[in-house]
């Protein structure tokens, strides 16, 4: 049988590139096709500390280091009025090599990525959307707009238009986080005063919504609003730019900052729904980021779960090639790990949509030890020592209690008006 490829990436973002990447260094023939032609804009902008184990490995680092993106520590978190709030700093993370990291421009970022590929010899073909794949006991056949290629299997990595889960029906929705995200990029939002200026302030509403600001450059901002859909509905019909002026204003914290602000690009609007798949993996077939999983923004992980896992998906396919084995049941393996790491952190956001999580977190002086278990997981390290996750559990714990009995002030409103989830 021959191939004209030993293996097929579908899509060109940090899932699907982390995957070429990986295969090549590895000694395998890959082609990438990426539907778009880069640099283009894409959300997802916040990374967090883990990131650096994969830039190791892909060997970007040096270029990550040129690129002059921000430097991100942690987070800031911040009341709706301003009131309450505190850091968040990745040092205090157990398991962690380096802590910081970095916000990036995502039309550079992931350009970075591609050239990447490029360098250790994926035949990158951007512009070029894949429509169609099918799969038989001896590979895959991926049909792309100019032709189709043969190859031993494929990473399915084209993001949230999800391929395969689409093809094969593997979505299972997430119907407590029913989100919408608005957003654009500013100029002269003014960065945190002190320590860290570039960390990513994450401001609570005084619904069940929050705000991002993310300094992605010297100049620019990224700022988005996260709200239910149901809450959406209900806002006054308008354009997305007044929508999210309206919503901007209603926050005093979020309006203070705002003041002088000046938009420079139109304000997108983004159905964030989350979702996971019953299955990462088939015969001749794995997905990565987020066409196995999306988590809602909250703690930035989108970006570190697309290149873990591509990373991880050429490693399968790596040692597949090598046994010939590319049946599922081979990739269990594989698929166990995406579905723990999304569990792992969706525990915490599903946590932050509720009154009583928030309460706690953003509590100014919070008990150390059980917050840096907190901020362990929340840093990246999903997988952390037996001692980090027993306090993640009595965090937890704490978390229930308090929607009982008040074991800290009560910060956030409990009414239905605020629309948590039910
Ligand atoms: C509002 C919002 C805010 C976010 N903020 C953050 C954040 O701060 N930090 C963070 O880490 N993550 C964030 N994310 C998540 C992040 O955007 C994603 O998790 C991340 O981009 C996933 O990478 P990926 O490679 O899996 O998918 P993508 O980056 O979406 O890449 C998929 C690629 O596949 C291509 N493609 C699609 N279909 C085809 C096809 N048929 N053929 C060929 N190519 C195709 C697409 O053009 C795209 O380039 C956010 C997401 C949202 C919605």
């Amino acid at each position: 049988m021959a191939y004209d490829f030993d293996f097929a990436v579908a899509g060109g973002g940090p899932a699907g590139c982390s995957a070429a990447i990986s295969l090549a260094q590895r000694g395998h023939k890959v082609v990438l096709f990426e539907r778009d032609t880069f640099p283009r804009f894409h959300i997802g902008e916040s990374l967090l500390s883990t990131v650096n184990d994969a830039f190791a490995e892909l060997g970007v680092t040096e270029q990550m280091h040129a690129a002059s993106f921000p430097e991100k520590w942690g987070a800031r978190l911040v009341t709706h009025d301003g009131a309450a709030g505190r850091g968040v700093n990745f040092v205090d993370a157990e398991g962690i090599r380096r802590p910081q990291t970095f916000q990036v421009s995502r039309a550079e970022f992931d350009r970075i990525l591609m050239e990447r590929a490029r360098a250790v010899g994926v035949d990158v073909r951007e512009g070029c959307r894949i429509v169609s794949c099918s799969f038989d006991g001896e590979g895959a056949t991926v049909e792309h707009a100019d032709g189709k290629v043969r190859v031993h299997a494929m990473v399915d990595a084209t993001g949230r238009n999800g391929l395969l889960a689409r093809k094969f029906d593997l979505r299972k929705d997430e119907p407590l986080l029913a989100n919408i995200a608005i957003f654009s990029h500013y100029e002269n939002v003014p960065r945190l005063p002190d320590g860290c200026p570039n960390d990513i302030r994450i401001i609570s509403r005084q619904d069940s919504g929050w705000y991002w600001l993310i300094p992605i450059s010297e100049t620019l901002m990224s700022v988005g609003v996260v709200i239910p859909q149901a809450r959406f509905l209900q806002m006054e019909e308008g354009t997305p730019e007044e929508r999210f002026e309206r919503t901007l204003v209603d926050t005093p914290a979020v309006a203070e900052l705002m003041r002088d602000a000046k938009r420079v690009w139109p304000v997108r609007v983004e159905k964030d729904f989350s979702y996971s798949a019953t299955t990462y993996a088939g015969d001749r077939w794995l997905l990565a980021g987020d066409a196995g999983s999306f988590l809602d923004p909250v703690f930035s992980t989108g970006v570190s779960i697309a290149m873990e896992s591509g990373i991880e998906a050429a490693a399968e396919l790596d040692r597949a090639l090598r046994t010939k084995r590319f049946s599922a049941r081979t990739f269990a393996a594989f698929s166990r790990r995406q579905k723990k790491r999304f569990q792992t952190f969706r525990r915490f956001v599903i946590g932050f949509y509720t009154p009583q999580f928030r309460d706690l977190f953003f509590k100014p002086n919070p008990p150390k030890t059980l917050f840096r278990s907190v901020v362990t997981v929340l840093a990246g390290n999903w997988n952390p020592s037996l001692r980090t996750r027993i306090l993640n559990r009595v965090f937890f714990a704490a978390v229930a209690l308090q929607k009982r009995f008040a074991i800290t002030p009560r910060m956030f409103e409990r009414g239905a008006d605020a629309g948590y989830p039910q």
